[in-house]
């Protein structure tokens, strides 16, 4: 685990592990509004930090971490159980029953899924659980094994039933991986807590999927920093300026494992069954909620240059998206290009 101190001013790494102390930069306002935040290390699976400012109570961080792990506690397969664990057993026997949050993940991971045709795809799970990425089993899988996780992948066999709140995986071998969109719902819910305690402004950044609420006490924006995807945690590219906004990256560089001089990273190709290989490092979508940009980070980088940004293009304005290429080039959308401020040289700017 790595601990990075922030630039002046700025609130955050988008896909960084960090921790918030304090906020330099933060002057303005009595002393009861200074920011306070808690870090829990571990919970879905990275470092997860709460910064509110004014009027943070322990009542408040204790329910939205409890609500983090009530979702982790749902959605994930890195355990023994868990609701999705129990539909991807049950994958060709028989539809299981789910709470109102898993099922509305699985409903939205299926919107995605479409919307990318299967380019991002929540029934991925065969092929993540091969190849092992980020656990101590990760390797290169032999080519057959690749053809058989391929050819369990289907989001048109997820079965809902809405009125039963069931799931079913209509093959057998088939299995949920809700890794892409998990801690972005996490991320909302989170947020809905803390304004039910009564906090308007906060920052949620549940290992580099930021959520602001409300606004700076002090007026300014938030600036939350893009991560350079060839460098360190914690060392910016440029930096984005922004009101209340979820902000979400998916990077090459964010879990992988290297053979032979050779990087095989976290995000799969549907289709070949290796890690998406399409010319882009890293995508930050900017968007009002948090499983919203989560769900599209993953699958703009996995449609790749040209048809990611038309997808975020055709939302006219209300997803914006910052790429970055393996050739340091960086494309934006209309929206973030007034927001967002290169501090960077070696990469540059294209239309
Ligand atoms: P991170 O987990 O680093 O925040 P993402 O949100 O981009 O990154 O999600 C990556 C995770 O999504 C992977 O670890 C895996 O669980 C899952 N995944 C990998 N490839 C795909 C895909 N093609 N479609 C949907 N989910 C995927
Ligand atoms: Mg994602």
């Amino acid at each position: 685990m790595r601990f990075f101190s922030l630039a002046p001013g700025l609130q955050a790494f988008a896909a960084a592990i960090l921790l918030i102390g304090s906020t330099p930069g933060f002057c303005r306002g009595a002393a009861d509004s200074a920011p306070v935040s808690r870090t829990e290390i571990g919970l879905l699976g990275t470092t997860c930090t709460i910064t509110v400012y004014g009027g943070g109570t322990d009542q408040a961080f204790d329910a939205a971490f409890r609500r983090i792990a009530e979702i982790e506690d749902g959605m994930t397969v890195t355990r023994d159980a868990s609701e999705v664990i129990a539909v991807n057993r049950a994958a060709g026997v028989k539809p299981v029953r789910v709470s109102p949050d898993t099922f509305a993940v699985i409903a939205r991971g299926l919107e995605f899924s479409r919307l990318g045709d299967g380019a991002f795809d929540i029934t991925v799970g065969p092929l993540v659980r091969l190849w092992g990425i980020g656990t101590s089993a990760a390797r290169v899988p032999a080519p057959r094994e690749i053809r058989d996780a391929v050819a369990r992948i289907g989001w048109r066999d997820v079965v809902l039933s809405p009125k039963e709140s069931t799931v079913f995986l209509k093959r057998p071998g088939m299995a949920l991986d809700l890794g892409a969109i998990a801690k972005g719902y996490a991320a909302d819910e989170a947020a809905r807590i803390l304004r039910e305690h009564g906090i308007a402004n906060a920052l949620i950044n549940l290992g580099g999927n930021v959520l602001t609420v409300g606004a700076k006490p002090d007026g300014t924006p938030w600036r939350i920093g893009a991560q350079n995807p060839e460098q360190p945690r914690g060392t910016h590219i440029g930096i984005v300026e922004t009101g209340p906004m979820a902000i979400v990256t998916s990077g090459s560089y964010e879990r992988y494992f290297e053979v032979d001089g050779k990087r095989y990273h976290h995000i799969l190709d549907t289709r070949t069954g290796f890690p998406v290989s399409n010319g882009l490092s890293a995508v930050m979508i900017v968007t009002a909620d948090s499983m919203t940009a989560d769900g599209y980070s993953t699958l703009v980088f996995a449609l790749g240059l040209q048809k990611g940004r038309a997808l975020v293009e055709s939302s006219g304005g209300a997803i914006e998206a910052l790429l970055i290429t393996d050739r340091r080039e960086i494309y934006l959308t209309a929206g973030l290009k007034k927001r967002f401020q290169l501090t960077d040289s070696q990469f540059t700017l294209k239309d």
